[in-house]
């Protein structure tokens, strides 16, 4: 799969490592097991998807660009595959979900990983993560209509917010903050699931 991310492109030497260290195959249902190198979305259960790998660690590469990730906040934690590269990589994760079901798997996934610096919490990432905030890196798997004003918020100076926007077409935009201007760019065309208010 490192071979084939590099081919793809991917240059960050340190994001292609933490993808060779995350076993994907704990992540994804039995049955499924032998597609789980295949850089496609595969189903997790109610509706949901576990991202491709190009697109975690493009996702990643974007957010690293001459930084560390530092305090990170991940909305949208699915079933834990991408917190697991983030955790190998940021020094501190908090990957948020809003279907209980799907956190409880992400957390019996994880478990057997043992990464001390990852804590996965039942809540509305739209809302961010007020009690831990500021963030260094937040990055959402999910694609919003607009960028959440919490979530920017929630940003610390010189903190980086990443998220795929938009309904039918999405992109992924990258939104720094610098004192209280946010500059965005925009990066490569995606299809996420959608982000969603409340908890399940
Ligand atoms: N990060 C996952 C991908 C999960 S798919 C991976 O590594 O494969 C996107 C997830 O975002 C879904 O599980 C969905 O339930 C969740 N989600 C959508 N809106 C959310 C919100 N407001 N807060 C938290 N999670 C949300």
């Amino acid at each position: 799969m490192v071979d084939r991310l590099r081919d793809q492109g991917i240059r960050d030497e340190k994001v292609l490592e933490a993808m060779g260290r995350v076993p994907r195959e704990r992540f994804v249902d039995e049955g499924l097991g032998y597609s789980a190198f295949d850089d496609t979305p595969l189903p997790i259960g109610y509706q949901q998807t576990i991202s491709q790998p190009f697109v975690v660690a493009r996702m990643i590469e974007i957010l690293r660009a001459g930084r560390e990730l530092g305090k990170t906040l991940e909305v949208g934690a699915g079933c834990g595959y991408q917190a697991a590269v983030l955790a190998q990589l940021a020094s501190e994760v908090y990957a948020v979900e809003r279907i209980r079901p799907l956190l409880e798997k992400a957390k019996e996934n994880l478990r057997p990983l043992r990464l001390p610096n990852l804590r996965l919490k039942y809540a509305d990432g739209m809302l961010g993560l007020a009690e831990v905030a500021p963030f260094d890196t937040i990055i959402v798997a999910a694609a919003a209509r607009e960028v959440p004003v919490e979530l920017k918020q929630q940003l610390a100076p010189g903190g980086r917010l990443l998220l795929p926007l938009g309904v039918a077409e999405q992109r992924l935009v990258l939104i720094e903050r610098n004192g209280n201007l946010f500059k965005e760019s925009r990066y490569d065309g995606v299809r996420f699931v959608p982000l969603l208010g409340g908890v399940e």
